[in-house]
């Protein structure tokens, strides 16, 4: 006695599949991505239930989804030896939708193919997307634990029931045989279902198998031998079967790190440094952060393909997802493994979902961190990080005010103290050598290092030692509107407006620059009115010490160089 019934699914699962059977047509290999990774869940399973009790994997103990394929029968199977299902959960797995919000979610959907497909999408298709593909599917399973006699086998065309029976099965584990449509005969093919295992399940954990192709002798006559059918099949891994940022730290060695940064960055030199986390709690994910050593030819193209490579529980779901990580780090690779987010998540979800946010900040932070720590242990190495890619952190104060002091401590400069044009003194350097009775951080902004370098604005600063940064980076000027203070100490142009050094005179200073002023001031009058038309005041200054005049902006009028590009711009 089988005890075979027929079963109604429920009333959403009906909905959702004949949704996802039109609206998904489009992207119908999902179903082998969907399948691998339930087979891997159901191997997570088991491996976790058998730390318990390690019977369970005693009489199979190497893990792995095997996908098989029958081009006469027009069939694709995924076997794995995973946790497998008793009846129970069979009927309940397959036969109902447990997610809450299901009935809401279903609701939302309107009938635009367009809309509908990225709402389910995001809700996730899993074992119903079989179905794509398949007019007939059989789950033939035997739950970890469970007796050879005690299997199960379900079958549904998917249009609104199901049969269930009990079964023999050697083996422990879930098969599933899809019977595929008569025009997806496509995917019976070794080929084909190769590149995809590659595109999608790379990096699934475990070994993700198909048959070895046998190649036949051929005898003296250059004719095969036949092929001897008694022998078992030979499987072999199709994937690589090692999520490198899924493993312990400590367990991974340097050239491990270094070679799976070439293979996702498809770059020939060594990563810079690198960081590898995950993170528990309220949200899970993994990531593995890297810093390239040479900035690629196209950084300073705002739309250079940058970002992450996003996983959804080790499953592969896109290149360059940029939601990751703020503009002004496009520099950055690496991947992000999140166990929060659907395997149907598109980038428009990722643009505008909350955990994306929370994980967005938090890399950003520990990628700050990183460059951070880099600075303080290892100035040789930041050195060569900053003189390649200082200039896309000189965009960070405009980008992202939140982290502006921590980026305007990881920025380095030209000053007058080092005189040349390597950019090495970071803020906290010149704060801690101000001079006495200095209390801003003085810079210029020039087109080129030697003119900042010359400007007669200088001569009053360097004959009070007070150092200034020259700036003459096309950026620089940008980054400086967006920064007001570092450590409380905040910046002057000093191009612009008083310099207010007076307070720094003493009382014998300040009597002999009133009676300086005393004298000048007919030729200032005169000056004036000479040059009514092109300025708005003349006034002496202390600012000079061998330059005869120079010309000032106003506090809060633009930069000279500002002023130059917009010119240029015809503005
Ligand atoms: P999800 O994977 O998000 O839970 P699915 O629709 O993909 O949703 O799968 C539904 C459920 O069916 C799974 O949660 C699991 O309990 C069960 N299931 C599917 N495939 C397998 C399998 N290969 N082995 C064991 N259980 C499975
Ligand atoms: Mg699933």
């Amino acid at each position: 006695d089988t005890q075979k019934e027929t079963l109604g699914f429920q009333t959403e699962v009906k909905q959702l599949l004949h949704l996802m059977i039109h609206s998904l047509y489009s992207n119908k290999e999902i179903f082998l991505r969907e399948l691998i990774s339930n087979a891997s869940d159901a191997v997570d399973k088991l491996r976790f239930e058998s730390v318990a009790n390690a019977d369970l994997l005693s009489d199979d103990p190497n893990l792995r989804v095997r996908i098989e394929f029958d081009k006469d029968a027009n069939t694709v199977i995924i076997d794995d030896n995973g946790v497998g299902m008793s009846r129970e959960e069979a009927i309940t797995n397959l036969g109902t939708i447990a997610k809450s919000g299901t009935s809401s979610f279903l609701e939302q959907l309107s009938g635009d193919q367009k809309k509908d497909s990225q709402l389910i999408g995001q809700f996730g298709v899993g074992f119903y997307s079989a179905f794509i593909v398949a007019n007939k599917v059989t789950v033939e399973t035997r739950r970890a634990g469970a007796e050879e006699t005690d299997a199960v086998r379900w079958v549904s065309d998917g249009s609104g029931e199901f049969t269930i029976e009990n079964i023999d099965k050697a083996t422990r584990g879930t098969r599933i045989t899809l019977h595929l449509k008569s025009d997806e005969n496509e995917f019976a093919d070794n080929f084909r279902l190769r590149s995809l295992v590659t595109k999608y399940s790379d990096h699934i954990s475990i070994p993700v198998e198909m048959e070895k192709v046998v190649y036949p002798e051929m005898d003296e006559e250059g004719n095969p031998k036949p092929v001897d059918e008694s022998k078992p099949a030979e499987y072999e891994a199709v994937n690589s079967a090692k999520a490198l940022w899924t493993r312990p730290r400590n367990e991974v060695t340097k050239e491990e790190y270094q070679e799976f940064y070439k293979h996702i960055s498809h770059d020939y030199q060594e990563p810079l440094k690198w960081s590898h986390n995950k993170v528990e709690g309220k949200l899970e994910y993994s990531s593995l952060l890297y810093i390239p050593s040479k900035a690629p030819h196209d950084l300073w193209n705002r739309d250079m393909q940058r970002g992450l490579k996003l996983y959804v529980q080790r499953v592969f779901i896109m290149d360059e997802a940029e939601a990751f990580l703020p503009p002004y780090m496009r520099f950055v690779k690496g991947v992000v493994d999140s166990n929060d987010l659907s395997l149907n998540v598109s980038r428009e979800i990722l643009q505008n979902d909350h955990a994306v946010d929370s994980m967005r900040a938090a890399l950003t932070k520990r990628v700050l961190d990183m460059l951070t720590k880099m600075a303080k242990n290892d100035p040789e190495e930041y050195q060569k990080f900053w003189d390649e890619f200082g200039n896309v952190i000189k965009e960070g104060p405009a980008d992202d005010m939140g982290n502006k002091e921590k980026i305007a401590g990881l920025l380095r400069f030209s000053t007058t103290k080092t005189d040349a044009a390597e950019q090495t003194v970071s803020l906290a350097e010149y704060i801690e050598r101000m001079a006495e009775g200095q209390d801003k951080i003085y810079y210029i902004y020039a087109e080129s290092h030697n003119t900042a370098k010359n400007s007669p604005h200088l001569e009053i600063l360097r004959k009070k030692g007070f150092e200034v940064l020259l700036l003459s980076d096309r950026i620089d000027e940008w980054m400086m509107s967006s920064l007001q203070e570092f450590d409380g100490k905040s910046f002057q142009d000093v191009t612009k407006g008083k310099l207010d050094l007076a307070e720094t005179d003493n009382e014998e200073e300040k009597k002999e620059k009133e009676e300086k002023a005393e004298q000048i001031k007919p030729l200032l009058d005169r000056m004036k009115d000479v040059l009514t038309e092109k300025v708005t005041g003349v006034n002496s200054t202390d600012r000079l010490t061998n330059s005869p005049a120079c010309l000032v902006v106003g506090e809060y009028d633009m930069g000279l160089q500002m002023r130059r590009l917009l010119e240029q711009a015809g503005q």
